[in-house]
């Protein structure tokens, strides 16, 4: 009967592991980007039923190249351009382990001090870095993505709305939230979850050109919704749609938030990290007068690997008054002083990963200047991606695109545009499939566009070009 891992085992097992880790990051290049697996082939190649006996770590190692390997895509490959980054780095990866080296479970700041107080400092650093409000210091929280965060920031402006009854006892009220066509579908998720449901979520017009947020049109549905005896619960803006990069008004939104009363989110799950550079803090405006929440992914942009958000509470009592709950078993002298922070409340789980060491390691190991050289690295690719793009009288390339994506189609000469879309499509799916990159779409005023996202810590100008040459060829008609 196999036991328990001796540290000894841990230590040449562990060493093993490491080096197959840092091959697989040295080798990540050559690899076709996208995992050529069909449905089902992973699942055929593993056996059907549990070990009886424990097999060790022996094999795993050759198992993972041989079964699960075939059906990875590489998401850390420099060619991939696809959603968004979800860059992982050395630092980031070793913050991660050794967080679960020490199998610390963080619901408390009794069940780990440490857990809570480096979150909270970093929290405070990375506000600081990103030069964020004064009002959101020490008020930061990490979540596992930004879904859940704007769902917390959902909870606690229904809170508020409802008068701060706990539980939202006894009141029986039609809650509303605003949205915009091109908002990430987490909210109208965050709607759901909630129970303010669907039909519920109002979808503010945008600007055609640059697809935000029209304020003038979010101010008559708050009107026409508050005169039909609705409670307008919380606004969404975007600094970064998903779909484009789009930047959403945020003083002129929360203006109108401010006039009604109503709680302004702000999601900057993409473009939020790169106010770390002085050149982009304008995306901040309007965060300290009108925002009431604020959230950003370092696990997208800031080398940090997934699972990292970071959400802001300018008040974190609607918050506390949303969701905490505190049972007789977890009951300890540190919480009921009220000294202290119990992340439990701050996110809809009661337990919590230490996921602060590995922001605390990625920080500590780039400074301010490693961080944002990463973000002007990837905008200047992307810069210069667009203008080769430009160029070319084949294509239509967004012109707005402020950070590391780049939104283009290939203009086919002269097909219609339902034609289009599908050579676009084809030309799509015949890129991916080679293997040489990574690329994915969306759809803009009924226009297939290719998306090119550039965050691997690992592009250069080298796989740009490559990436382009490669695009042209199959989107030449
Ligand atoms: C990616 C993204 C999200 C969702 O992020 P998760 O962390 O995967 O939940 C939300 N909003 C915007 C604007 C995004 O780009």
């Amino acid at each position: 009967m196999a036991g328990h891992m001796t540290p000894d085992e841990f230590r040449r097992y562990g060493k093993q592991v490491i080096d197959w880790i840092a091959d697989y990051h040295e080798s990540v290049a050559s690899r076709p980007v996208m995992s050529r697996a069909e449905p089902g082939d992973v699942l055929a190649a593993l056996p059907e039923h549990p070990p009886e006996k424990g097999e060790g770590f022996d094999g795993l190692l050759a198992a993972l190249d041989r079964d699960i390997m075939p059906g990875v895509t590489h998401w850390q490959h420099p060619s991939f351009f696809g959603y968004f980054p979800s860059n992982a780095s050395g630092p980031g990866i070793l913050g991660d382990l050794l967080s679960s080296g020490l199998g610390v479970q963080g619901m408390m700041w009794a069940t780990s001090p440490a857990a809570t107080e480096l979150e909270t400092r970093v929290a405070d650093w990375t506000a600081e870095l990103l030069d964020l409000p004064a009002k959101f210091h020490g008020n930061g929280v990490v979540q596992d993505s930004a879904s859940s965060a704007c769902l917390v920031a959902l909870l606690s402006a229904l809170h508020q709305a409802g008068g701060g009854a706990p539980g939202r006892d006894g009141i029986d009220r039609r809650y509303t939230l605003y949205i915009s066509s091109q908002t990430h579908s987490s909210l109208e998720k965050a709607a759901r979850v909630a129970g303010v449901g669907a039909n519920n979520v109002r979808v503010v017009d945008v600007d055609p050109v640059t697809l935000a947020m029209d304020p003038a049109h979010l101010d008559a549905l708050l009107t026409e919704d508050i005169a039909s005896g609705a409670t307008p619960a919380m606004v969404c803006a975007t600094v970064g749609t998903t779909s484009t990069t789009a930047v959403d008004p945020v003083p002129a939104i929360g203006e109108v938030c401010r006039g009604h009363g109503v709680w302004l989110h702000v999601d900057a799950a993409y473009a939020g990290v790169a106010a770390i550079c002085p050149e982009f803090r304008w995306i901040n405006d309007g965060l300290d007068e009108y925002a009431a929440s604020y959230s950003t992914n370092p696990h997208k942009w800031m080398l940090v690997n997934f699972d990292c958000t970071l959400l802001w509470m300018a008040d974190r009592a609607p918050m506390l008054g949303a969701l905490s709950i505190l049972p007789e078993y977890l009951r300890n002298k540190a919480t009921t002083s009220g000294e202290v922070i119990d992340y439990r409340d701050w996110q809809i789980p009661l337990g919590r990963r230490f996921r602060a060491l590995k922001l605390w390691s990625v920080i500590r190991w780039y400074g301010a200047e490693g961080l944002r050289e990463h973000v002007r690295t990837c905008s200047r690719l992307a810069d210069e991606l667009a203008a080769l793009i430009a160029a070319d009288p084949h294509y239509e390339v967004r012109t707005d695109h402020p950070f590391g994506l780049v939104c283009f189609r290939p203009l086919w000469d002269g097909l219609a545009t339902e034609e289009a879309n599908i050579a676009t499509l084809d030309a799509l799916h015949r890129l991916n499939a080679s293997g040489d990159l990574l690329l994915t779409h969306t759809k803009i005023d009924g226009h297939v566009l290719m998306r090119m996202a550039v965050g691997a810590p690992t592009t250069e100008r080298r796989h740009i070009l490559a990436a382009w040459s490669r695009i042209r060829e199959e989107t030449t008609p």
